[in-house]
């Protein structure tokens, strides 16, 4: 494969995780790197190795994992001062993630350095060198990310340019600007960019916070200086306000500048709802490109005139980026989406097929009353399987049952769950205890399935999250529940809505046996 002349580097999962309110579990994590990885990132930065259990349980699992574009990156620091690289365990950390790239990232900036780190100016530069000599000894892609390097480039540019031409002098494989404290303007960043790039005559990277609302135009201002890597975050997720958000900058570049970067781009808007749907944050719906305003035109026009109107009213086409254009007559909009998924699962209708509009009617239904499929693709699946017709049931529902008991006391507590459901003709009655009623009732609907599909053993409910949410007239809140199941090959998110948690529970927990079990 060719090499990309710019290359997308996604830093969600550990720059990400910094931003205040989100976080992700192991299982969410590895659900991200696939979901990055089939879009066509280049490099997918997984976190500190060893740095907490979760980390560490990551690189564990994404090296048992095959990655069709996304080199997946482990992140960390230069070696502390004065102790020998090889006997400072951090670095070693790096090592035994076993990834082939590793991130590491120095100081530049002489304040920093002296009164942060305590080093002297020469040691700062020997940490750098020595820690990236001995990532490439091991045969890592090493990329330097320069902390502060603007900030430091204003002050002191001789001294920040020996800092990167240290790392590059040790090997790096590419040097990685950063505008940490998010402070500096494009046209700085551009020229600064242009003058690094020439003095070290090596590729140069962009890594930019949007504390100053430009986040994504620096990043834009570096490639055009010449830049060959942007690093990110999808929804620009990050530390104070954020980071540089990638959800922009990539149909920027791609569409506006020409530069090829992934396949295909009509996933965006589907990959900017799903990682904000693990993180549990509400979609924005001003989010450029992606959001569900960005091509809503408000005008009450002859449906051609509206049409004809949006096209001059609009910077790209919706579609392009996966999105929609919205007008007062719709009724067209999202079957084209509609059609996509639906091809995806094996179905090939044309436009306007009275099955689309079917599908796209009750997808529009179930919205309003708080689904959300973008994470929950097995429901979606079930979904259209049901509107076609092709579903057939598990089993009957007659009734379930859920109590919870607990002593003010001695805080003792049960909880207890019966179900009771018609299975091959015949009534099977269950009962089953659990930590919670979603647990209790998880583990009732199992006894009961266990004899007719054994296969039920293999499926583990891998994470659990509630959200909840404004019904569209603003009168009763709603619960959506998305439940992540794996059988330890694939992964699977099912959701259920209801105005009570336990129902939303049940049906997500459904969706999910009936879109494995069905296969099995
Ligand atoms: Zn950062």
């Amino acid at each position: 494969m060719q090499t990309p002349r710019v290359t997308l580097y996604d830093t969600t999962l550990r720059d990400g995780t910094q931003g205040t309110g989100i976080s992700f579990s192991v299982a969410d994590k590895i659900r991200i790197a696939e979901k990055l990885d089939e879009f066509g990132v280049h490099y997918v930065e997984g976190g500190f190795p060893g740095s907490n259990p979760k980390d560490a349980e990551f690189f564990q699992q994404v090296r048992q994992r095959v990655w069709k574009h996304a080199k997946i990156t482990a992140f960390g620091a230069t070696r502390r001062g004065r102790i020998a690289v090889a006997d400072d365990p951090q670095v070693r950390l790096l090592i035994d993630a076993g990834t082939p790239a590793v991130c590491i990232v120095g100081k530049t900036w002489p304040l920093h350095v002296t009164e942060v780190f305590q080093v002297s100016l020469e040691e700062n530069l020997a940490m750098i060198a020595d820690t990236v000599a001995f990532l490439k000894k091991h045969g890592r892609e090493v990329l330097y990310d320069a902390e502060h390097f603007f900030d430091s480039y204003k002050e002191d540019s001789a001294y920040s340019l020996q800092t990167v031409t240290a790392a590059r002098d040790a090997g790096a494989d590419l040097i990685v600007l950063c505008d940490t404290n998010g402070g500096s303007l494009p046209d700085e960043v551009g020229v600064i960019t242009r003058e690094v790039i020439a003095a070290l005559g090596a590729p140069v990277g962009i890594h930019t916070h949007n504390d100053s609302g430009v986040g994504v135009a620096n990043a834009l201002a570096a490639v055009h200086a010449g830049a060959v890597q942007v690093q990110g975050t999808i929804n620009g997720y990050g530390e104070r306000v954020g980071n540089c958000n990638l959800v922009s900058v990539i149909p920027n570049l791609q569409l506006k500048l020409g530069v090829p970067l992934v396949a295909d781009l009509t996933k965006l808007r589907e990959l900017s709802i799903f990682i904000d749907e693990l993180a549990n944050v509400p979609h924005d719906i001003r989010a450029p490109f992606v959001g569900a305003a960005a091509f809503t035109h408000k005008g009450g026009q002859h449906v051609h005139a509206v049409q004809k109107l949006a096209r001059t009213y609009e910077h790209i086409v919706p579609e392009a980026v996966g999105n929609q254009r919205v007008t007062v007559v719709s009724d067209l909009a999202g079957q084209s989406n509609i059609l996509v998924k639906a091809r995806e699962l094996g179905f090939e209708f044309q436009k306007g097929a009275p099955e689309v509009a079917k599908i796209l009617r009750a997808v529009k239904n179930l919205e309003s009353e708080g689904y959300e499929f973008e994470a929950a693709e097995a429901s979606f699946e079930l979904l259209v399987r049901k509107t076609l017709g092709l579903h057939k049931p598990l089993f009957e529902l007659k009734e379930y049952h859920c109590s919870y008991r607990r002593s003010g006391e001695t805080r003792w507590s049960k909880c207890e769950a019966t179900v009771k459901v018609i299975l091959g003709g015949t009534p099977q009655y269950t009962v089953a205890e659990g930590d919670g009623p979603v647990n209790a009732l998880d583990a009732a609907l199992r006894k009961a399935l266990r004899p007719f599909y054994p296969a039920i053993d293999a499926i583990k409910l891998d994470d659990y999250k509630v959200r909840i949410i404004n019904g569209q007239e603003g009168t009763a809140a709603g619960t959506r529940v998305l439940i992540d199941s794996t059988d330890g090959h694939e992964h699977w998110g099912t959701v259920g809505v209801s105005d009570n948690i336990i129902e939303a529970s049940w049906l997500a927990l459904v969706d999910s046996f009936e879109y494995k079990l069905r296969k099995s």
